[in-house]
């Protein structure tokens, strides 16, 4: 069953937004892993999983860890298109989420029990290995509280499994961690409109800026 990106556009105006419209994708057989840091009215960081041909999302305020003592608060939000792993730049102010998007980690994920993640997310309990580049390894997404109708507003929470990535010293302020794993921009680069350091995309990064450029400009 596809997903719908129904409330993703309801809440956007793509005319000022230079987030993407966006489709619902086919699913392939390697899934796509995104963590977005959002430096919007109160900051946090959007982890995404690819499952039916959306990213379906949770806001984490303190960012996920590789430490398994930490228990992270991961709210539902509303499944983003799968063109949404790559943005990165200004939202607009006035606009849904204005601030700056920085794509802080991407990467493959598997299931880890061979229960397909559709299946793993109906039952509330989402079991995955993560290669990315600052996250790795085994993670569980566990939703809390009773059975609710509305599952876009539930209460979940990212551990990190006892594994040999884990890393009990964990700290997310780390500097080195504070850029781009697409750009290797830091969010004030990025909020200033400076054009991407490792080019791995080309021609698309530069029409990217130009036209973030544009939007702020005009
Ligand atoms: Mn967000």
């Amino acid at each position: 069953m596809s997903r719908s990106l129904e409330q993703y556009r309801k809440k956007r105006n793509f005319t000022e937004t230079p987030e993407p419209v966006g489709r619902v994708g086919r699913a392939g057989c390697s899934r796509i892993f995104v963590v977005q840091k959002h430096e919007a009215s109160r900051r946090h960081y959007d982890f995404r999983l690819e499952i039916n041909g959306a990213l379906v999302s949770w806001a984490v305020p303190k960012g996920p860890s590789m430490n398994p003592g930490d228990k992270r608060l991961a709210v539902m939000t509303e499944d983003h298109p799968l063109e949404y792993a790559d943005f990165e730049g200004v939202i607009p102010d006035g606009q849904y989420g204005a601030g700056t998007v920085m794509v802080w980690d991407k990467g493959t994920y598997e299931t880890q029990d061979g229960i397909p993640p559709d299946e793993q997310l109906a039952r509330g309990k989402i079991d995955v290995v993560l290669h990315g580049k600052k996250l790795r390894g085994g993670f569980t997404l566990v939703r809390m509280g009773t059975r609710s109708t509305d599952r876009q507003k539930a209460n979940w929470l990212l551990v990190k499994h006892h594994d040999t990535d884990a890393d009990p010293s964990w700290d997310i302020e780390r500097t080195e961690f504070d850029r781009s794993v697409l750009t290797g921009r830091t969010p004030k680069e990025i909020e200033t409109g400076r054009p991407r350091t490792k080019s791995r995309l080309g021609r698309t990064s530069e029409s990217e800026t130009d036209a973030t450029q544009a939007k702020r400009a005009g």
